[in-house]
C-alpha cells in the first residue's frame, strides 16, 4: 500500500499540473489602454485579469490629457479590473513654476484615482538643458517631485535606457525583435548615436537617483534595462531589495538565456519581480470592438507567456524557430509575480477610488 503512494505521487509530480490560467489571480502591470470601448473588459474578468494602464507622454500637458483621460475613465467604469498610472509633462521643466504646477497635477490624477507615475525613456534620452546636455532622471529639479509621490505612498514606475540591443549593430542583436524595430527606426537605434548617453551612464543615473530616495517605492520597467542577463538584475536586485522590476516586453529575453538559470533567478528574486506585458488596446479604425483584441490577447500573448512560466511544455521561439523550455515555476512563485508583489508595490490597485 505504502509503495502504491509513493509511485503515485511520483506519477502525480512527473505530470507536472500546472494551475489553471483561467481562475489564477493575474495583473499585468503594464499596459497602455488608449480607447473608449470598454467592451474588452469582459475578456479580462471571465479570466481573472487585472491591468495597469500607463500613462506615457511627456512633451506636454496637452498630449498626456488625451490618454490620461481614456485611462481615468476606463478605471472609473471598471475600478477593481483597471487601474492606472498618470506621468508628468517635460513642457516648462526649469521654468519657476513647473515644480508647482507638477504637483497640483499629481494631486489631482491621485485624487482621480491613480496608483502610480509613470516616468519615461524620454528623460535622459530626449529632453536637453538650453547647453544642450541631456536632463538626466537624477536632476535635482525632480527631487521635490519623487518626494511628494512618496509622501501620497503612489509608486513610481521607470522606464529608464533601451535593450543594451540598442547599443549594438543590428547582426550582434539578441533578440529579431529588437533587429527589426531598429532597422526601422534606426533614430532610435543607439549604436548610430555615441553623442547619447550610453545605457551604462543611464542606470548609473537611475540608481544615482533611487539612493536619493531610499524610501520611494519605485518599479523599473522592461527588467530595468538589464534584460539581457539574470545576473547583472540580480546584482541590482540585492542592491535595491525594495525595488521591483516589471518583464515587459522582454519575457523573450528570458528565453534567449538558459533555461535553469533563469528559473532559478525568478524563485530567488520570487518578491521583486512583476508580469507585464507592454500589450496596447486601441480602437482598431476598422470597425472591430476591442472584445476582439482581447481574445486575441489572451490567446496569442497571455496564455503564450503563461505556459512559459507555469508549464515544462518545449515551446518553439516564433521568430527564430528555436525551442526552449517552459519555466514550471511552483505555484506559490507565480501567485507573486502574477499578483502578489504587484499588490504590494501598487497600493490601491483594484480599488474603486470613490470607496
Ligand atoms: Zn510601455
Amino acid at each position: 500500500m505504502k509503495k502504491y503512494a509513493v509511485l503515485l505521487t511520483s506519477l502525480l509530480a512527473g505530470c507536472s499540473q500546472s494551475p489553471d490560467f483561467k481562475t489564477f489571480p493575474k495583473i499585468d502591470m503594464h499596459v497602455h489602454l488608449e480607447t473608449q470601448d470598454d467592451s474588452f473588459v469582459q475578456a479580462l474578468e471571465d479570466n481573472n485579469f487585472k491591468l495597469l494602464s500607463l500613462v506615457t507622454r511627456s512633451e506636454s500637458q496637452e498630449a498626456i490629457h488625451k490618454d490620461f483621460v481614456l485611462a481615468r475613465d476606463l478605471h472609473k467604469a471598471h475600478p477593481k479590473t483597471i487601474g492606472f498610472a498618470t506621468t508628468i509633462s517635460m513642457e516648462g521643466f526649469g521654468e519657476p513654476d513647473w515644480q508647482e504646477n507638477t504637483i497640483a497635477w499629481l494631486q489631482e490624477s491621485f485624487d482621480d484615482g491613480a496608483v502610480a507615475v509613470k516616468v519615461w525613456k524620454d528623460i535622459g534620452m530626449t529632453f536637453r538643458n538650453a547647453d544642450s546636455t541631456f536632463i538626466m532622471i537624477d536632476d535635482p529639479r525632480f527631487d521635490p517631485i519623487f518626494d511628494f509621490i512618496e509622501s501620497q505612498n503612489k509608486t513610481l514606475v521607470n522606464h529608464t535606457a533601451e535593450p543594451k540591443n540598442c547599443w549594438l549593430p543590428l547582426n550582434e542583436m539578441t533578440v529579431s525583435g529588437d533587429s527589426s524595430y531598429f532597422a526601422e527606426n534606426p533614430e532610435y537605434h543607439m549604436y548610430f548615436h555615441p553623442d547619447y548617453p550610453s545605457r551604462e551612464e543611464l542606470l548609473a543615473a537611475r540608481d544615482r537617483m533611487l539612493k536619493k530616495h531610499p524610501n520611494l517605492r519605485y518599479v523599473g520597467c522592461h527588467l530595468g534595462s538589464m534584460e539581457w542577463n539574470v545576473d547583472e538584475q540580480a546584482v541590482w536586485l540585492d542592491e535595491f531589495p525594495n525595488y521591483g522590476l516589471d518583464m515587459a516586453a522582454r519575457i523573450v529575453h528570458f528565453q534567449v538565456q538558459d533555461s535553469e538559470k533563469v528559473r532559478e533567478f525568478i524563485i530567488k528574486y520570487q518578491d521583486q519581480l512583476l508580469y507585464g506585458t507592454d500589450i496596447g488596446i486601441t480602437d482598431s479604425g476598422d470597425g472591430s470592438t476591442t472584445a476582439e483584441s482581447a481574445q486575441n490577447l489572451v490567446k496569442n500573448v497571455w496564455m503564450n507567456d503563461w505556459e512559459y512560466f507555469a508549464t515544462d511544455h518545449v515551446l518553439v521561439n516564433s521568430d527564430n524557430g528555436k525551442e526552449f523550455k517552459g519555466l514550471n515555476l511552483p505555484e506559490s512563485v507565480l501567485k507573486k509575480i502574477y499578483h502578489d508583489n504587484a499588490m504590494k508595490m501598487l497600493p490601491g490597485l483594484g480599488q474603486d477610488s470613490a470607496d
